[in-house]
């Protein structure tokens, strides 16, 4: 651990206003730091669309001095604005220090009526932390002596399509921000303040809570709930869209629904949870049995996988647009005759044609086409009827032919063991246990996702993307095969 206290930063004021737990963790043992690979695609994501953002600015000089050596680039800075504005109008990640607050801005545009800070984020809207992030910036700038006269944040246009290969003007969108700005500046001291006496004391003691997810998820999860007392096996946080309720249960000294008076519970959801868990058997209403058993056949179980990208990869498609690039389908006749059917494309290409005209051939004309959430893969058969107008009839047909499990087991069912969540990994183990995600490789969509990224990667050889072909197809087959085993309970 060091001994001196360390400097601060954008992120660590950002995480210090977040937890100050977090901020002292960043500082002192980063070695605990454990993010996703998921949340590691996230931040690459992040990357390339600022990468993108410097030529959509219209270039400008980079200052290149690595992150970690902040004094060099504090000099490149000072060297490059001691030229003119006309000699270099544009800066990328100029290094500025102040009061023991360094930052790095994404963009300083030099204009004759003073300067414009640019703060580009992979968002397609203006949030309220990113005009903090702003704010520190302004302070470090101003007290460093930058006249900083106008903020604007760089956001995505949503509103974007892509229409040419590697075109990408009309990506990125200004948001003038500098009066809201402005109004957090007078706070922005204070919280420097205190910020450096957390930094230089001992390790905070704060329980973890909601606080750990936003404005960001916390990379330090794992560590402080190993140092907290183990939560009750079912505790109130299980009882769904409830977070004044939960506040006041938690006031109220509550921790393990077993303990909620009934009386103190106001929807029948809720009760139903809170008595599941007292009792631990499952309730099922008979209209599961029922409504279940009146699906007719053949049944084709259907699951989407799908990925997303901050800057659009294949033409025709938005920012953050849902691709799909797999599917399962499994195919039950009434004799109880079970056919698979799958599609997954691997090539980088857009999957999107393929994978309509492979759906229609796996969904064919008749039967019903079960879900489970079918807004997913409605919404999904929708953008594919846009993309391909000449299969959007046959494509919305399938949409007339979908049953949504989900409601179904909402309304009839639930397990203590599925903890408030009627998703289908929550649910499938308390109906059939040997069916679980577990022993796959993927086990989920966030995962599903990295994988297909790791597998159109060029750097990627044959034989791994080979396993990773393998696992993809194992994890939509389970998906469907859960739905089938869950349609006959
Ligand atoms: S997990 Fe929660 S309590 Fe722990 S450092 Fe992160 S935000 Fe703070």
């Amino acid at each position: 651990m060091k001994t001196t206290t360390p400097h601060l930063s954008k992120s660590r004021f950002q995480t210090g206003r977040q937890c100050h737990k977090r901020m002292w963790l960043e500082l002192h043992r980063r070695d605990l730091v454990a993010w996703s690979d998921a949340a590691q695609a996230r931040f690459d994501e992040g990357t390339h669309f600022g990468e993108l953002a410097r030529e959509l600015l219209g270039g400008g000089l980079l200052i290149d001095a690595e992150h970690f050596l902040p004094q060099q680039a504090q000099t490149q800075t000072s060297a490059a604005l001691s030229k003119t504005a006309n000699e270099i109008p544009m800066l990328f990640e100029p290094a500025f220090e102040h009061e023991g607050v360094r930052i790095r801005a994404d963009a300083l545009q030099r204009l004759p009526q003073g300067e414009r800070l640019i703060e580009v984020k992979s968002a397609t809207s203006v949030k309220d932390e990113y005009l903090w992030d702003c704010a520190i910036q302004t302070w470090v700038m101003r007290g460093a002596g930058r006249p900083v006269t106008e903020i604007r944040l760089g956001h995505i246009d949503n509103g974007f399509v892509l229409t040419r290969e590697g075109d990408y003007a009309g990506l990125l969108k200004q948001a003038d921000i500098t009066a809201e700005v402005e109004n957090l500046l007078p706070t922005v001291t204070a919280i420097v303040d205190e910020l450096k006496a957390v930094a230089a004391g001992p390790e905070p003691s704060i329980a973890t809570g909601p606080h750990c997810f936003h404005p960001y998820d916390c990379p330090f999860q794992d560590y402080c709930r190993a140092k907290e007392p183990p939560a009750p096996d079912y505790p109130i946080e299980d009882l769904p869209y409830a977070g004044k309720l939960i506040d006041e249960l938690h006031e109220a000294g509550y921790a393990d629904l077993r303990d909620i008076p009934p009386a103190r519970l106001y929807n029948q959801r809720h009760h139903r949870i809170a008595q599941a868990a007292r009792s631990g058997e499952a309730y099922i209403a008979p209209q599961l049995r029922e409504e279940l058993a009146a699906i007719s056949y053949p049944r084709h179980y259907l699951d989407f996988e799908t990925i997303s990208f901050a800057v659009p990869r294949w033409l025709g498609t938005r920012p953050f647009q849902q691709i799909p690039f797999q599917f399962s389908c499994h195919v039950e006749q009434a004799d109880g005759q079970l056919e698979h059917r799958a599609f997954l494309d691997l090539s980088g290409a857009s999957p999107i044609a393929a994978f309509a005209d492979a759906l229609l051939t796996a969904c064919g004309n008749d039967g019903p086409i079960l879900v489970w959430n079918q807004g997913f893969e409605a919404s999904r058969i929708r953008d594919l009827a846009t993309f391909l107008p000449d299969r959007a009839d046959a494509l919305l047909a399938l949409n007339e032919r979908m049953i949504d499990l989900l409601p179904i087991y909402r309304a009839h069912y639930y397990h203590r063991d599925m903890h408030g969540s009627w998703s289908i990994k929550a649910v499938l183990p308390t109906i059939a246990p040997e069916l679980d995600y577990g022993e796959l490789d993927i086990g989920d969509g966030d995962s599903a996702q990295v994988a297909w990224r790791r597998a159109v990667s060029p750097e990627t050889g044959d034989a791994e993307r080979e396993t990773l072909r393998r696992n993809l197809l194992a994890y939509c087959e389970r998906d469907t095969l859960a739905m089938v085993r869950l349609a006959k309970v």
